[in-house]
């Protein structure tokens, strides 16, 4: 049974730690040095290692993920960090072929050069072929930007039993839509550029798990590699945070009433989003996500009408990236995805949603 987080709990987590006359908004600690005479004490010593700041985040984060955190300057700082930390020469590792493209380039780049093998297959395909010799298998689901879906419970289930570890990806649906630890997977990573922040004003991303020795690593990793988070940054994403339930809830609802209508309009050829009944990620989200998510995809009949759509309505942003405040779309065929050229992900935002309907419509209508 999916647990939800308590959200208003989080948002009084530091409230109440205070003591009288602090600051009920979190400071923003901009130092690199900390006044350190004598034993450290476990006082934080040098900006590399440690920040007030990046911790109350932290224990924000691990309040949503009900895991140990920490945290990284994008999503891909973190997920180099859980590959980095849990990798060595001789590995084999799984990845999956129509994720997030930039996690297969740091696998193939990077990784391979070192000595790691890595074997890529699509999402709804992943467990064909079975989970034997690899070390660490990594998923991403629902996937970006095909919204494909793929059982936790059973990867995580399949590759432990293999003698693999497991680490998701969980951007797009973020802990308040899905918490692939409480599925057993091992390690969750994300992109917090997107919802968590919700902005589009900073790049974070952050590593959760359970398990003790690997969340060392992962840390040994941010402290010795120095791919750590700006202080404002950090704290730019705790005031993200505490607004992610509000957006994150309105986001969804939108989007799934939107799916609903965009399902019904002549000039969409295809859609994808878990939320409709008829959509093959429907029956895995229902059984492993709290929510269907802000993201949805449309196919048009051409890149022309794809790019009309976008550019044409005064509510979407044209903009690579998703997950903020502002409802934005982009033609994913522009980055070479193994897309249709009428293919259009669209990151649904907190506009009203019969103003942001009205829009999407009064554009669609106008194609040719
Ligand atoms: C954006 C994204 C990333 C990378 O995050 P950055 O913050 O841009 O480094 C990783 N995975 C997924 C699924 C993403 O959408």
């Amino acid at each position: 049974m999916a647990r939800t987080p308590k959200t208003g709990e989080i948002l009084h987590l530091r409230g109440n730690a205070l003591s009288k006359g602090e600051p009920v908004a979190l400071p923003l600690t901009q130092s690199s040095m900390f006044h350190l005479p004598g034993a450290p004490d476990g006082h934080p010593t040098y900006g590399r290692v440690d920040n007030p700041t990046w911790t109350q985040v932290e224990h924000v984060l691990a309040h949503l993920e009900d895991a140990p955190c920490l945290i990284f300057p994008s999503g891909m700082g973190a997920i180099s960090a859980a590959l980095f930390a849990t990798v060595r020469a001789g590995s084999r590792i799984l990845i999956p072929s129509d994720g997030y493209y930039v996690t297969r380039l740091l696998a193939d780049r990077f990784l391979a050069p070192l000595g790691v093998s890595v074997e890529e297959r699509p999402t709804t395909a992943f467990a064909q072929g079975g989970f034997d010799g690899f070390d660490v298998v990594f998923v991403e689901s629902p996937s970006n930007p095909g919204l494909d879906m793929i059982d936790l419970a059973q990867v995580a289930r399949d590759v432990r039993a293999a003698g693999g570890i497991t680490i998701a990806d969980n951007t797009t649906l973020t802990p308040l839509g899905q918490r692939p630890l409480d599925l057993g997977i091992d390690i969750v990573v994300a992109s917090d550029t997107k919802a968590m922040g919700g902005h589009s004003d900073l790049l974070m991303g952050h590593v959760a798990s359970r398990d003790a020795q690997i969340m060392e690593r992962v840390e040994e990793w941010r402290r010795v590699s120095g791919a750590i988070p700006g202080p404002h940054e950090a704290w730019l994403l705790h005031r993200g945070l505490e607004t992610l339930d509000v957006r994150f809830d309105r986001m969804c609802s939108s989007a799934q009433l939107l799916a609903e209508r965009l399902a019904d309009h002549p000039a969409v050829t295809q859609i994808r989003y878990p939320g409709l009944p008829s959509d093959p990620s429907h029956d895995l989200a229902c059984k492993q996500s709290t929510r269907f998510g802000f993201l949805l995809t449309i196919t048009l009949a051409s890149e022309d009408q794809a790019e009309g759509f976008i550019n044409n309505c005064p509510l979407l942003r044209p903009a690579t990236s998703f997950g903020g405040v502002h409802s934005s779309a982009e033609r994913r065929a522009r980055w070479g995805d193994q897309v249709d050229p009428g293919f259009v992900r669209l990151s649904v935002g907190c506009e009203p949603v019969d103003e942001l309907w009205q829009a999407l419509n009064d554009s669609l209508n106008a194609l040719a």
